[in-house]
Order: C-alpha cells, then sequence, then structure tokens
C-alpha cells in the first residue's frame, strides 16, 4: 500500500468512551454498549488526518462475535474466532454520504490487513484520495459474480444501501465484500394478497392463493419511484445503471458495481406499450411480464408446493406484442414466475435467449415456481440460461422453510441444470431480500462460501467462472442489441 503524503490515518482517542480502546485490550464502555446490539470482542478506533494534519473522520473499527447486527466486511482477518468487522465513520464524513473513493480506501485498508499495522503505530501512511474526487479504482476481484435477481430496491430499509443496513440480504457494502459486481435490481410493486406467508412450509409445502390484480396508475406511480431511487444511486456516483455490455465488463474490471434494472411484472406499462420506450430510455433492460398474480399481459404462478406449474392461461395478446417489443428494444424478457402456457408462449415470441432469473429444477423440488425438465430443454437450446435461486422453501425437497438447508442444495440444483441442458446455461438468481436463504450463505457478503460449494460439487474453476459471471454476460450480450 503506497503512501499519500495528503492523507494519513492514525490511531485515535476512543470518541464512543474515555479510555483509549485498544485491540485485545479492554472495551470502553460505550464501544459495548448494549443498544448496539452486538457483542464486541474488540475495536480500534483510528483517525484520518487531511493534508493540514486535521482529522477529517473517525473511524472505529469493531470486531464482534455471533450473530452480527451488521456484517459488512465478513473477508477480513483482524484475530482469532472473528467472523466479521464492522467500520463506523462518523462527522463530519458519516456513512450514508461517504464519498466512494473513501468507503473503498477504508474497505481496502481493512481487507488488507492495514488496521492490523496501524492499531500499533502512530502516523501509519494509507492511499486515500481527497473526498469527491475519484483517482483510484479497486483492483478486480478474484471472481466477479453476477446475480440475476434481488429485491434489495423496493425493501422498506432501500434508504441505507449506500452505508448499510441491519437487515435484509443486500446493500453496497456488503455486495463489494463478497465479489458481487453486477445484479438484476427488481423493482416491484406491493399491492392487496401480495404479502407472502409461507408459514406452512415448515411442516412441508404450501398453496398460497393468487394475488390480486394490481392497477396500473397505481403500479406506474410506485415503480418510476423505485426507479428513481436506482437512478440517484446512480448520480451520487455508488452504481452504474448497467444500459451496455462494456458497463458489466467495466464492473468486472474494478470499475463501479452494475445495476440492472428491471420490473418484476409489467403492470407499470400501459397496454399500448407506449410507456416502455419511457423506460428503456430511463435504464430498463430487464422485464418479467408477470409476478405471481394476474396483469394485462399475462397470468402469474401461483406458489404452491408440491404442484406443477401448469396452473392456468398464458399471455395475453398484449403479452405477445409486449414480448416482440421488448426483443426489438433489446430488453430482457424474464420468465420467472409465469405458469407454463406463459412460459410456451414467451418461447414462441421470443427471438431472444429464453431468461429465467430465479427459477429451480422442478425434478429435484416440485414447486409451481420451478422449472420442468423440457422447459429447460428449451432454454437451453436458445442459449439461455437459468439463475438459481437461494429461496430454501423452492429449493428443498420437502418444500420446507428452514434456514439450516445446506448450501448443496443450491448446489444440486445448479448440477442439475448443468447436466441437463450445459453448464453454460445455468448461474446464480439469489432473489436476496425477496425470501428465507441457507443460513449458510447468510447474506450477499456470503458468497465466496457458494462459489467454494459449487468446487466442492465438482465443478472445476473455468465452470464456476461461467456460472459466477460468463454465462450472464453471454446472454445479456445476446439479448441487449
Ligand atoms: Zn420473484
Amino acid at each position: 500500500m503506497s503512501a499519500n503524503p495528503d492523507w494519513m490515518l492514525r490511531r485515535a482517542k476512543c470518541w464512543v468512551g474515555d479510555t483509549l480502546c485498544s485491540r485485545g485490550g479492554e472495551l470502553s464502555a460505550a464501544h459495548q454498549a448494549p443498544d448496539r446490539g452486538h457483542q464486541l470482542v474488540g475495536a480500534v478506533c483510528l483517525q484520518l488526518l487531511g493534508a493540514t494534519g486535521d482529522a477529517v473522520a473517525r473511524v472505529a473499527v469493531e470486531q464482534a462475535e455471533g450473530d452480527l447486527v451488521e456484517r459488512r466486511l465478513h473477508r477480513a482477518d483482524l484475530g482469532q474466532d472473528i467472523d466479521a468487522v464492522t467500520i463506523v465513520v462518523d462527522h463530519p464524513l458519516d456513512a450514508a454520504n461517504l464519498p466512494l473513493d473513501t468507503a473503498q480506501a477504508l474497505e481496502q485498508l481493512v481487507l488488507g490487513g492495514g488496521v492490523a499495522a496501524a492499531g500499533g503505530s502512530v502516523g501509519h501512511a494509507l492511499t486515500i484520495p481527497p473526498p469527491g474526487k475519484r483517482t483510484t479504482r479497486l483492483p478486480p476481484v478474484d471472481q466477479p459474480i453476477f446475480d440475476g435477481h434481488h429485491d434489495a430496491l423496493t425493501r422498506a430499509s432501500a434508504d441505507r444501501l449506500v452505508g448499510g443496513r441491519s437487515d435484509g440480504h443486500l446493500d453496497l457494502p456488503r455486495a463489494r465484500a463478497g465479489g458481487l459486481v453486477a445484479s438484476i435490481w427488481a423493482i416491484f410493486v406491493d399491492g392487496p394478497g401480495a404479502e407472502l406467508d409461507f408459514g406452512n412450509g415448515a411442516a412441508g409445502g404450501y398453496d398460497l392463493p393468487l394475488a390480486d390484480e394490481l392497477d396500473h396508475a397505481e403500479a406506474a406511480g410506485g415503480a418510476t419511484a423505485a426507479a428513481g431511487r436506482l437512478l440517484a444511486l446512480e448520480r451520487h456516483g455508488h452504481l452504474r445503471v448497467a444500459r451496455t455490455i462494456e458497463d458489466l465488463d467495466a464492473a468486472a474490471d474494478g470499475g463501479l458495481p452494475a445495476a440492472i434494472m428491471h420490473l418484476e411484472g409489467a403492470e407499470a406499462i400501459d397496454q399500448d406499450l407506449e410507456a416502455l420506450d419511457q423506460w428503456h430510455a430511463a435504464g430498463l433492460r430487464s422485464l418479467g411480464p408477470v409476478w405471481s398474480r394476474p396483469n394485462a399481459f399475462g397470468h402469474g404462478v401461483p406458489f404452491r408446493f408440491p404442484s406443477t406449474p401448469d396452473t392456468g392461461e398464458g399471455l395475453t395478446a398484449a403479452g405477445r406484442a409486449l414480448v416482440a417489443r421488448c426483443n426489438a428494444l433489446g430488453i430482457a424478457v424474464d420468465v420467472s414466475h409465469l405458469n407454463t402456457r406463459g412460459f410456451w408462449d414467451v418461447a414462441d415470441t421470443t427471438d431472444a435467449p429464453i431468461i429465467a432469473s430465479h427459477c429451480g429444477a422442478h425434478a429435484l423440488a416440485p414447486a409451481s415456481r420451478n422449472l420442468t425438465d423440457d422447459q429447460l430443454d428449451a432454454i437451453g437450446a436458445s442459449d439461455g440460461i437459468v439463475g438459481i435461486p437461494y429461496i430454501v422453501d423452492f429449493l428443498r425437497a420437502d418444500g420446507a422453510l428452514d434456514r439450516a438447508t445446506p448450501l448443496s442444495t443450491v448446489v444440486a440444483h445448479i448440477r442439475h441444470v448443468a447436466d441437463r441442458i450445459g453448464t453454460h446455461h445455468v448461474g446464480f438468481g439469489s432473489d436476496f431480500d425477496g425470501g428465507d436463504i441457507p443460513d449458510e450463505i447468510g447474506d450477499v457478503a456470503g458468497l465466496p462460501r457458494l462459489l467454494d460449494a459449487l468446487g466442492d460439487g465438482g465443478f472445476t474453476s473455468e465452470e464456476i467462472a461461467a456460472i459466477a459471471w460468463g454465462n450472464w454476460r453471454r446472454v445479456l450480450a445476446a439479448t441487449w442489441r
């Protein structure tokens, strides 16, 4: 790590307590405060000094054990029995408004082991550019990861995606810690009957009623606000809304993380499709005609286990027109949440590779949301892709809602698709923030453990690279035109 004369990091007197906290030493009471929600076993307080020697930020690197409220940097190795660290930055650079470069440099410091060095000596120098001046890039991660579907954008705590949030599965700090550099960000608008209760799943199996239709005007309003939330993250330099394949390549090369704007259910689009051009101009590059409810374009599949996905009518005439118009604009069409007839209507209409962003294999777990082998064959024949979700009650053979489900269950679905239609037609489609996932993954920062599990499952490093990144890149490159 090279020195930057403008910026210095030094050991600080602990500002949350009156005693100097130290790694392995006694912690000040404030670090231990119960309202912080987790038990700390060590902490280092640091000051970031500007060119004039004034402190511009204070940083606490805290070591915690057990079930953390905030887990941001799983890969840090700060000592034994430590499974994560939390970085808290306070005045005048609060975490939510921290310039991206500073956040990255701090993260690099921790991940690179610099904190241990800083802990023992005053004046340890590191490279941190002035706030607002983007001069550094993170080195490319060993294995860039692409995720085909998550719901982080429309969770209640989506206002804390930048600084990190204590709930849910995905925010920007945890995504970076997990090696996730590009993903499809779903825009989903809640409505009557959309609250899912898989509570009976523990007994194995569920049968949820189909949600009500969503009013077009209500959907358009909600979806527009969510799209604006994503565009604001881009405006403030936290990510790039991916419009071209070059945006994905830049993300894999250490640039800004790439976010693909996706409508999960097309209720926000009018039946004449006039709004579709507007959405494309705003950055929309992926769309699922339906969520699990009926709309003007087709019929979603209800959440049932065990159940065939063949539950009713398919696409309407407007639905077929929507698929054709998406093809023409270069917007990916996602068959997730369609029933069997809707799936085949898309397959008959589209001239792009078929994408199922978050569906498992019906042969292994007979959930209505999963794909039968003949559907998998059609996806393979179209040179498309299946993103395997981590949702336990979609993947388990008994349909139970059990977060103790091992990672090997996720790997088994990937293996089934790979053996059936080829390793080049399977990828990740987590459904983070959309359901219950295995504790072994925990959240997006746990993705390296999934890569390890693929290796344990017999996939070669070339195959893992294709599953984690290359397959999604190929399919989107063929679709965006
Ligand atoms: Zn979904």
